[in-house]
């Protein structure tokens, strides 16, 4: 390896397999051995405590020095993160639990919590004088990408499934994206578009610049330590698509460790998938080494219908090594969460939100999950982008004349005698 010393906190990109280093550019295999790479830091370099952190501002880029970006005039910031950690007092009763919290992800610049890496990705892109920037997306990255790509000048392509949300491909088009909609699955837009950023010699966030994009949802951890007064949870639910996020969490967690921002604890990380679409549970479940692709995926929490799952295998051992458990969601028991959650906390999210809690649900239930943890669940996006999904399953309004009659006759409310 050669020339690293130019670099600050970046030490190098690491196979995860064989633990070769290369210098930290655009690539993302190695090619000794075809493992992924991962951003390995100069701890040496990186100075914190906890008061570090008392005059940042609240997006993600408090975490500087733990993010993979060497140069702050790249960073291209919509104020993703520092989402609200809500206190879920009567969920927590619905379900059984004494503690348990929520962060709520649906609240970022774009809805969901891949705003956190598409910002580092987007930054990454502009250090690496990208031409264009891009991503494959099963529907929310697609977004958060454009959104950035927009704030930073860049031009933009996504490649996504044809069949996703209609709101989800509005909202990344007005961004200005071009929209590339295949027929077919999420493993078949992710091929063209590595084939694409290969070609091109583009920076697409979760295909070329992977190893520095997945870093960004770290954020999701350490953002749950200072909201919960620098302790941790006990057990932290999340759902799984590519696998990518709930490894990041892992990785948050410990990173924070290893810099003693908190204490040496244990933290299960339990893994939530939907029932049509659940490679990771399933070889969760089998104690495989393999994760077995889905070839046609079919369920509604289309966010997490990676049939194929990139960070899948490292996704299992991360939830087998923390104590975690992997568990599915029916299409119904997703919907039935969806509306748990709303008419409990307020909090109105898609799908895949629905899939985190369900299971949640589950593991309470089977006892996996004891009471007295104390449990943070990530809702990782908004409702509002999926309506079509819950729009059959939930009562439609009643019309009625513009009178206090028709009103109280309506809602079977008590006729008053001056009500004529
Ligand atoms: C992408 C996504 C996930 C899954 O993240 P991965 O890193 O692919 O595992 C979860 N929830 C929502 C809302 C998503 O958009
Ligand atoms: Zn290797």
């Amino acid at each position: 390896m050669q020339e690293v010393s130019k670099l600050n906190h970046i030490k190098s990109l690491k196979c995860k397999k064989c633990g070769r280093e290369y210098l930290p550019i655009k690539t993302y295999v190695c090619e000794e051995c075809f493992g992924p790479l991962e951003v390995a830091y100069n701890y040496n370099s990186i100075e914190l405590n906890r008061k570090s952190f008392q005059n940042r501002p609240n997006t993600v880029w408090r975490y500087f020095e733990l993010l993979p970006v060497q140069d702050k005039t790249k960073i291209v910031d919509l104020g993703a993160g520092y989402t609200i950690l809500h206190k879920c007092n009567r969920l927590a009763k619905a379900l059984g639990l004494k503690k348990l919290y929520a962060k709520d992800d649906s609240v970022n610049p774009t809805y969901s919590f891949k705003d956190r890496p598409a910002t580092v990705a987007a930054s990454k892109a502009l250090e690496f004088h990208a031409k264009a920037f891009g991503a494959a997306s099963t529907g929310n990255l697609a977004a958060a990408v454009a959104a950035h790509a927009a704030k930073a000048g860049l031009s933009c392509y996504v490649f996504i499934p044809a069949d996703i949300e209609p709101n989800k491909i509005v909202q990344a088009s007005a961004y200005g994206a071009k929209i590339v909609a295949i027929k077919g699955t999420y493993d078949d837009a992710n091929r063209l578009a590595a084939q694409a950023a290969e070609t091109y010699d583009w920076a697409f966030a979760n295909i070329n610049i992977r190893p520095y994009y997945v870093e960004g949802s770290k954020t999701l951890a350490f953002e749950v330590c200072e909201q919960l007064g620098w302790k941790t949870p006990d057990h932290v639910v999340v759902p799984i698509g590519s696998g990518a996020l709930l490894c990041a969490i892992q990785r948050g967690f410990n990173q924070f460790k290893k810099l003693n921002l908190i204490e040496d604890t244990k933290i299960r990380v339990s893994g939530a998938q939907p029932s049509g679409c659940a490679p990771v549970v399933n070889a969760f479940k089998n104690k495989s080494n393999d994760v077995t692709p889905i070839e046609y995926p079919d369920t509604i929490a289309k966010s997490l219908a990676v049939g194929d799952p990139g960070s899948g295998l490292d996704a299992v051992e991360t939830i087998r090594q923390s104590g975690g458990i992997a568990e599915t969601a029916t299409d119904t028991e997703i919907l039935d969460a969806i509306k748990l959650l709303a008419k409990t906390e307020g909090i109105f999210t898609e799908p895949a939100g629905g899939v985190t809690v369900a299971v949640l649900k589950k593991l309470v239930e089977s006892g996996e999950i004891s009471p007295d943890e104390k449990v943070v669940c990530y809702v990782t996006g908004n409702g509002l982008k999926a309506t079509e999904a819950i729009l059959h399953h939930i009562p439609e309004p009643v019309e009625i004349e513009p009178n206090l009659g028709s009103f109280a006759k309506t809602f079977n409310l008590e006729v008053k005698k001056w009500q004529k």
